[in-house]
């Protein structure tokens, strides 16, 4: 027999052989083995996950010449045919290529004739979301008066694009990514049976670059066989994948972690000289810093330890959450506007110096003052280089020294400010100017707009409180004019807020910190709070 590609040749023949997907294979086993079977099923899920060969299999299932059941023999002609991907009963249809209405129907009408050599006739359409409307007629047609002789199997990655009558009709399956340790363990097993020696954390690096997908996995070990000579090193592994050597990553870390600028500079030329895709470096970086992230909240949160899990372990110790988290969104940040700087390498140099520059100032970590890229002695009084404390303009504090009877018209602010008033009563005050105070009698002017708040009962309030203020008898009278132009208490405490307000949002609008974080976060200020510490 000749070279076979390893894809072809450990595609699994039949259920018990297949690696994942259990929770789906332990339905269709069940219909089978009972005789229930549905006429329709979708399986959704992304490419590679195993639709081709559950529907391989599962028409080998119905067609096997010793019988329908879940355990096809494997060796009549009918599995051997389905094995070689020859079987004429069993039609595969890529709907992306074969999107036209005529050829669909003509499908579609052909599924009303009986199977040729087999008990079912057994239509795979991959892609189905790719159909057309009509074609999707054609099928909804089928579906709805299915012949008992034709099972489908409707395969999508984005069930959400299929008509809900076509959904309504099916038994939908959720096809799953494969998980890293699944993916592994079924290359070691592959690798044992070929007799090729590996180097223990290789298949797992292959696993992890394979992204949930089998194919894909059993592709890129197909490569590495050809790459690495005689056994599978994980160097050559690397080198194959273009993977990032995670020292590279843990050293960059380590030099964020003691703000040594010196350190991660000499690490980034290191990289560079390995000619490190950069923007691997950061999918890298972001990877470990998720890891380490996880490792603080669950200190054994990995069961599956990898190479260089103790210097991850480490780093989780060395490195505050709140660096973690801030590391990560730079380095979120940073990649998305890799393919923006001049080239690769700055951009990356520029995210890290970020994190190094952005690096909060915390009790537990470290500061080599003379290794911070940015060591501005001003900006690090505060706890987090990142926080602006806002400037604090100096209130116009209200004297509250009582002013002598009989007072001027201009010191009624401060009056007010000394009296014992809340509420509506206070606001009456404040609404009021000084008209007149002399012998005991003390004239108030109100405008017509503020006319409500001047009832007995609140000019009451104000008259005892003017009463306890100087400590005399007073009769207050307040008139409703709007003769006296001067500014009462209320605005002249509106205008200085607003002052302060302005004052506040234009000091922080010009802040540099401020300035660099929105350019670096996309931040924007979504409100200006000013606070009186008085
Ligand atoms: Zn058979």
């Amino acid at each position: 027999m000749g070279y076979q590609a390893l894809a072809r040749k450990w595609r699994p023949r039949d259920f018990k052989r297949m690696v994942g997907q259990g929770h789906v294979l332990r339905a269709l086993i069940n219909a089978l083995d009972k005789d229930k079977l549905h006429h329709a099923f979708l399986f959704t899920g992304t490419r590679g996950v195993g639709k081709t060969t559950i529907a391989r299999i599962f028409a080998k299932c119905l067609n096997c010449e010793t019988g329908v059941s879940s355990t096809p023999c494997g060796s009549c002609d009918t599995c051997r045919e389905v094995d070689e991907g020859r079987f004429v009963d069993l039609i595969e249809v890529d709907a992306a290529s074969k999107a036209k209405v005529d050829e669909t129907r003509e499908l579609m009408e052909n599924a009303q004739f009986l199977p040729t050599r087999g008990r079912y006739k057994v239509y795979l359409i991959d892609e189905v979301h790719m159909f057309s409307g009509h074609s999707f007629n054609a099928l909804l047609k089928t579906l709805e008066e299915p012949p008992p002789h034709v099972k489908f199997l409707l395969a999508t990655t984005e069930p959400r694009k299929l008509p809900i009558t076509v959904l309504s009709r099916c038994l939908q399956f959720n096809l799953r990514k494969l998980p890293i340790d699944e993916i592994s363990g079924q290359l070691m097993h592959i690798l044992n049976e070929e007799g090729i020696p590996v180097e223990e954390g290789a298949t797992r690096l292959i696993s992890v670059a394979a992204e949930g997908s089998m194919r894909d996995a059993l592709s890129l070990l197909e490569q590495a066989i050809s790459y690495c000579d005689d056994a599978l090193a994980i160097s050559d592994v690397k080198a194959m994948l273009g993977t990032v050597d995670r020292v590279h990553i843990q050293v960059l870390l380590k030099a964020l972690a003691m703000g040594d600028g010196k350190a991660l500079m000499a690490r980034i030329a290191v990289m560079a000289g390995d000619v490190v895709d950069f923007d691997d470096a950061l999918r890298e970086l972001l990877g470990v810093l998720q890891r380490i992230a996880i490792l603080q909240v669950v200190p054994d949160g990995f069961g599956d330890s990898e190479p260089g899990e103790e210097e991850i372990m480490a780093l989780a110790k060395e490195i505050t959450p709140e660096d973690v988290q801030l590391y990560y969104q730079i380095g979120l940040m940073g990649r998305r506007d890799l393919p923006l700087a001049p080239d690769p390498k700055s951009g990356f140099e520029m995210t890290l110096l970020r994190m190094l520059a952005f690096r909060p100032v915390g009790a537990n970590t470290t500061i080599s003052q003379g290794t911070r890229v940015n060591s501005d002695p001003a900006k690090q009084t505060g706890q987090a280089r990142s926080s602006v404390a806002p400037p604090t303009p100096t209130p116009e504090q209200p004297q509250i020294a009582p002013v002598p009877f009989p007072a001027n018209p201009e010191a009624w602010p401060q009056i007010v400010a000394g009296l014992d008033l809340v509420g509506l009563a206070r606001q009456l005050a404040g609404n009021c100017t000084l008209t007149e105070c002399k012998d005991g009698l003390v004239r108030l002017c109100i405008s017509p707009s503020h006319r409500q708040l001047a009832g007995d009962k609140r000019r009451e309030q104000v008259e005892r409180a003017l009463c306890s203020y100087w400590g005399k008898n007073i009769r207050l009278t307040i008139e409703v004019s709007t003769a006296d132009s001067a500014e009462t208490p209320a605005a002249i405490g509106k205008r200085t807020e607003n002052e302060r307000q302005q004052a506040a949002e234009q000091a922080i609008n010009e802040d540099p910190t401020v300035q660099t974080l929105r350019t670096t976060f996309d931040a924007r200020i979504e409100k200006v709070v000013t606070r009186n510490h008085d």
